[in-house]
């Protein structure tokens, strides 16, 4: 993790007292200079920080906690569940659930002081009656298309639910906003049409003389970085909080770093004769005498399976292959004639001096995004979090 840091909390132990010597490390001081640089960039605008999905992997509640130190005042997550467990967590910062929404969900977004996204009438008049219903006044952001086609009400029809909101007694709508399908891209052209519809759906208050809600908002983290006249009055921070870029193109104008890290150690070294095959299938053979070390971790945890034969790791500031199969809860690096020994330190994902072995490599092995390596290494793998000294 380059400089030295300390540990926040001690890795999750099993009840028989054994840590799992396969951890995510979650560097906080980067969150949080990640956080400032995404101010800075985007003020006088808000930061809302994105936290679906765990996170991003690096833990729901512990990172909600860390952001609200730092003054976040929006919390952006996907679905209802995710809201319920930040206020049963007793976080008290605004927080959006940007997801589609059923009928029967809605008195539970008011009972937890959520703020929910209406995505078209029907949507709406749901949410005032069972507002009216319970004696509260439920927050609302408008959600309008204006070219994902996911959620929202379509920007070429969006005045009907602009115009039904004007009339919903128990709808405070705070905020309107829509989502770029390919702000992250090298050619801004698809995300300057979705801006330009967008700003077409807010002269409905100009026409009207009336003001629009408080809070517009559209930027992603493609957008934060390469389309500054859509931050309006919020961004929507959610890869680039966590210090990784969204995609190879990007424009990187705002400088981050990953706060993830992801280690194992060496359980088992053995000397492989040549001529033979290295786990499940037989996909990988040695052809001259080499040493082979075990590292439990496998697509069990996330490590995805579609990296097999291409994955590399370090062990001692080096980078090896892995070779074979990757397995459900174990690989294996081959290490040529070097040294390695049981309980050495092996990086997934990290940096060790000159070394690095970012997620968006991990990504290109798998032939996926950066986003769903982070979203997948799943809960069986304890999460430490540490901060700089
Ligand atoms: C996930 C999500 C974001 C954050 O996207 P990043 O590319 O990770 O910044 C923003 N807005 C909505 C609606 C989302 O679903």
């Amino acid at each position: 993790m380059g400089k030295m840091g300390h540990m926040l909390n001690e890795p999750t132990i099993s009840s028989n007292g054994v840590v799992r010597p396969t951890a995510v490390t979650v560097n906080l001081s980067r969150i949080t200079e990640n956080y400032r640089g995404i101010e800075t960039a985007v003020s006088p605008a808000k930061v809302m920080t994105v936290l679906k999905a765990n996170a991003y992997g690096h833990g729901l509640i512990d990172i909600a906690k860390h952001v609200t130190t730092l003054g976040v005042p929006y919390i952006g997550v996907a679905f209802l569940e995710e809201g319920i467990l930040l206020r049963e967590a007793g976080i008290e910062t605004p927080i959006l659930v940007m997801g589609g929404i059923l009928g029967n969900q809605i008195p539970l977004f008011l009972q937890h002081n959520l703020t929910l996204t209406a995505s078209s009438v029907d949507k709406l008049s749901q949410i005032d009656k069972a507002a009216a219903e319970m004696g509260v006044t439920a927050k609302i952001h408008l959600k309008i298309d204006t070219g994902m086609e996911r959620i929202g009400v379509h920007y070429y029809s969006a005045d009907t639910l602009l115009e039904a909101a004007l009339t919903c007694p128990h709808c405070h709508v705070e905020g309107i906003y829509t989502h770029f399908a390919n702000a992250d891209a090298a050619d801004l052209t698809s995300a300057r049409l979705q801006l330009e519809r967008f700003n077409q759906v807010l002269s409905f208050y100009e026409k009207r003389g009336i003001p629009r809600p408080p809070l517009c908002h559209t930027a992603n983290s493609g957008a934060i970085l390469q389309l500054p006249e859509a931050h309006f009055d919020m961004v929507r921070a959610g890869i680039v909080l966590y210090g990784v870029y969204p995609s190879a193109e990007v424009r990187q104008t705002i400088p981050v770093r990953p706060a993830l890290s992801w280690t194992s150690h060496v359980v088992y070294f053995k000397v492989v004769k040549p001529d033979h095959p290295v786990s499940y299938g037989s996909t990988w053979q040695t052809d001259h005498m080499v040493r082979v070390v075990t590292v439990p971790v496998g697509y069990g945890d996330g490590y995805f399976r579609s990296m097999s034969n291409r994955a590399e790791v370090i062990i001692r500031g080096k980078r090896y292959p892995m070779v074979g199969r990757v397995c459900m809860d174990q690989i294996m690096i081959n290490i040529e004639w070097d040294s390695a020994y049981n309980d050495d330190k092996v990086i997934l994902i990290g940096e060790s001096g000159e070394a690095a072995i970012r997620c968006e490599d991990l990504a290109e092995w798998a032939n996926t995004i950066p986003y769903e390596i982070l979203t997948n290494i799943n809960t069986r793998v304890p999460r430490i979090y540490m901060i700089d000294d």
